[in-house]
């Protein structure tokens, strides 16, 4: 007896671990920040079926859990540059929230002046009612954990909450911010030594309304100098005025946490360690000042804001050369709009201004891993120099490439063959009848 039951046991752990759960579907697209919830909805749009896998509980990554819910840039130069069915839901979440878009007639003297300001909250709701609309399925808590090429797609073996899983699918858009997806495949990843510092974008509040002086401005700096002297801030905690946390607005670039890398759980959860213990310390330290005694913290997102890690290497590598220039491929597919914009120490980062008139592009080549069929790479991930990136980066631009590489992955679909080979006018043309705007 005590024989058959161990037997059983063993057949069940056996059973348990070769068996997976397994479904299919036309596109799996990894990630869900600016380019992978703009690539589910395109292409959720388009009429395909499609996962979207999200390591974390909601959609958005660095827009809305890394509180960086001021998207930009989507106009430039006095024209709409970037539009289509993810431009359509900021503008449903800034009028549902009651807010305002930014003037864009007019060319703003600092380039900022064009982020739309988002609620990350009902950009999550409207984001999740939107995709499941299209069809799109959200599966939170899975990731990748191998993949297998096959004669037309690929197997992606997953983990869900301790569950393997297998996804049978003919396109992968990995918009991971970390080019998961593309290692996985044996492409090779570009990335320096250091990262651009993140920001943990926490606000403080007080009880009672106050406007500070500016003796009280400079008393605080000078305290804020003597506690790092002591060591009981970093340099990094405050860059500016300890004033500057008590502004939801304000806070958007207040902090710096240094060597922030989210490409691994150790570094993500070190990064995020080292982040909290940040906001703690400006905290403890904003109760000892005269005039903010009653500060407490009133928000904070779920993770540091992460600029940068790994980047693929596609067919092109867009160069910054060819960013502030505005050149255009033939298979250039959408367009892209911000400084240059690169966080180096601890003075920050002086935006390199683009040339009047000037509107880089993001060509095919850029979001195709050199080497790898059936797979498209987009948002802060795509094939970019350093420079370029600390554009091409930003939400406006990771959305465009998103809607890019969705549309690609779409006609590849239709056309049964891989992105690389599928019809490029076939892509321009769906982008178009999408909304979104291709440069000539
Ligand atoms: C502090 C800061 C300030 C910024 N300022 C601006 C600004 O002013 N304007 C602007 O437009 N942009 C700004 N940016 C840039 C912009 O926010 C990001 O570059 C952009 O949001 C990147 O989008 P993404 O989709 O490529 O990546 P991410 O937003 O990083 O999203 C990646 C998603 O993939 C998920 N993921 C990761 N690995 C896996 C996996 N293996 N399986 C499943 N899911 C996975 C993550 O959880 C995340 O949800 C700023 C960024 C930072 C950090």
């Amino acid at each position: 007896m005590k024989k058959a039951f161990l037997l059983l046991f063993l057949l069940t752990t056996l059973l348990r671990s070769v068996w997976a759960a397994e479904t299919s579907c036309q596109i799996v697209v990894a990630g869900s920040g600016a380019a992978g919830l703009a690539a589910a909805l395109f292409a959720g749009e388009a009429g395909a079926d499609v996962i979207l896998l999200e390591a974390t509980h909601q959609l958005g990554g660095n827009t809305t859990s890394g509180g960086v819910n001021f998207p930009g840039i989507f106009h430039a130069w006095g024209k709409q540059i970037i539009d289509g069915p993810v431009w359509k839901l900021i503008e449903e979440c800034v009028e549902l929230d009651g807010g305002k878009m930014p003037d864009f007639s007019i060319v703003p003297d600092r380039h900022w002046k064009h982020q739309v300001r988002i609620n990350p909250a009902l950009f999550v709701l409207l984001a999740e009612e939107a995709l499941q609309k299209r069809n799109v399925k959200i599966r939170y808590y899975e990731t990748p954990t191998a993949l297998e090429p096959t004669p037309d797609g690929w197997i992606v073996r997953t983990a869900a909450m301790g569950e393997n899983r297998v996804i049978r699918c003919r396109q992968i858009i990995d918009c991971t911010g970390n080019a998961a997806l593309c290692a996985m495949a044996g492409a090779e990843r570009m990335r320096e030594e250091e990262t651009q510092p993140g920001t943990f974008n926490y606000f403080l509040t007080l009880d009672n309304e106050i406007k500070p002086t500016r003796e009280q401005l400079a008393e605080w700096r000078k305290r804020a100098e003597e506690a790092v002297r002591k060591g009981e801030l970093l340099p990094e905690d405050i860059r500016g005025n300890v004033w500057d946390a008590f502004s939801a607005e304000r806070s958007s670039s207040f902090n710096y946490v240094f060597n922030a890398d989210n490409s691994t759980a150790e570094s993500r959860t070190d990064t995020n360690l080292r982040g909290r213990a940040a906001a703690l310390r400006v905290l403890r330290f904003a109760r000892s000042l005269p005039g903010l005694e009653n500060a407490r913290l009133a928000f904070f997102p779920p993770e540091v804001g992460v600029r940068e890690t790994w980047r693929v290497r596609g067919e092109i590598v867009i160069s910054c050369a060819d960013y502030t220039s505005g050149k255009v491929w033939d298979d250039s597919l959408a367009f892209a709009y911000y400084p240059v914009d690169l966080h180096v120490n601890a003075s920050g980062v002086a935006p390199a201004q683009l040339t009047e008139g000037v509107l880089p592009t993001i060509p095919l080549r850029a979001l195709l891993p050199a080497g790898v069929e059936n797979m498209l790479a987009a948002g802060r991930c795509l094939s970019s120099d350093r420079l370029a990136n600390s554009g091409l980066r930003v939400q406006g631009a990771s959305m465009a490439g998103g809607q890019a590489a969705a549309a690609a992955a779409v006609i590849a679909v239709r056309e049964g063959t891989s992105p690389r080979k599928a019809s490029l006018q076939a892509m321009k043309t769906l982008l178009r009848e999408l909304g979104a705007i291709v440069p000539e």
